[in-house]
């Protein structure tokens, strides 16, 4: 059965008032409309954020699904719903991130839209007056990294060895939707990119994933000024080594299949599984001194549009929202 994706405006908002332990802080509210292109956007108007998606949204994930259906299980219903959960939840963050004045417009998209008639000229803040060029033309892709890394630590919650079979299936569902977000903007060839290539989005998200069980230690450490982790945060070499094949190697190995059954042919660029690991080795390590020898083009794009974020909120005096943390 196809769903509607505003009609689980609901469970993304409960889902962020579990996690967060309050509720969003926006007022929000959600429309599908009847188009056959897969588009999303969020805007402002007044104080509310509304977010619009393409009836083709929930349509081109429900066929996905239902492709997958019976993968590892997998109930392509839920998975449906927990696609389009993270895409509202993504949506709500570009509004809770500041995006809209960041960027200096009133809207903010997903996939290509139709337009709404005329288009204001963006006012960028000031603040961004001395930036370099490419970090002016980055920043649309840096706020997406943005948005998408909140959805993700909204989605994937705290790291719980109970959970992983769960954790498994939600970055399916991630999955499924940076690659529809990909094949939409792969489809409208000639218009610039909404998003940074999947690869990229994808390595950010695996990425996460593989650090997940040391982030309750990296949250400690920042908690307290500590630059290293401390080693009785940090759960047991076993544990980590069983993760790894249970969650990081199996996660991987669903991307691959939801990418091939996709069709989107750019996606060969996650690299093999030799090249993958060596490189989220590097950037799950912050080792920058290696970075030139990163191998796979999602990883090569993720470092350099982390220089640029950093430059960003270097200009606003902004903490980095995200940016790989040091384990040592
Ligand atoms: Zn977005």
């Amino acid at each position: 059965m196809i769903q509607s994706t505003a009609s689980l405006l609901g469970n993304a908002l409960a889902h962020y008032e579990f996690v967060m332990e309050e509720p969003f802080g926006i007022a929000v509210d959600a429309t599908d409309v009847d188009d056959a292109t897969f588009w999303a956007t969020a805007s402002i108007k007044g104080n509310v954020l509304h977010i619009d998606a393409s009836t083709a949204v929930a349509e081109q994930i429900t066929e996905l699904w239902e492709r997958l259906d019976g993968f590892e299980g997998i109930d392509a219903d839920v998975m449906v719903r927990n696609s389009l959960v993270w895409l509202l939840l993504h949506e709500t963050q570009h509004a809770e991130l500041g995006h809209f004045t960041l960027m200096g417009t009133a809207r903010i998209s997903e996939g290509h839209p139709p337009s709404f008639g005329l288009v204001s000229r963006p006012q960028m803040p000031q603040a961004f007056g001395d930036l370099p060029a490419a970090t002016l033309a980055a920043l649309p892709f840096c706020l997406e990294m943005q948005a998408d890394h909140n959805a993700i630590a909204l989605m994937v919650e705290q790291y719980s060895t109970g959970e992983w079979g769960i954790l498994r299936k939600r970055v399916a569902a991630m999955v499924a939707m940076t690659v529809l977000i990909e094949r939409a903007d792969l489809d409208r060839k000639g218009n610039p990119r909404s998003h940074p290539q999947a690869a990229t989005r994808l390595f950010q998200l695996l990425g996460y994933v593989h650090q997940l069980p040391l982030t309750p230690a990296m949250m400690e450490a920042r908690e307290h000024g500590r630059g290293s982790l401390n080693p009785a945060d940090i759960p047991d070499q076993s544990e980590l080594n069983a993760y790894f094949e249970q969650v990081t190697k199996p996660c991987l190995e669903t991307a691959r299949h939801i990418i091939a059954q996709s069709e989107v042919s750019s996606l060969d660029d996650l690299g093999n599984d030799e090249a993958f690991f060596h490189d989220l080795d590097i950037i799950a390590n912050n080792q920058t001194a290696r970075f030139s020898r990163l191998q796979t083009p999602g990883a090569q794009e993720l470092v350099r549009l982390i220089d640029h974020n950093n430059l960003i909120m270097a200009a606003l005096n902004q903490p980095i929202p995200w940016a790989p943390t040091p384990q040592t």
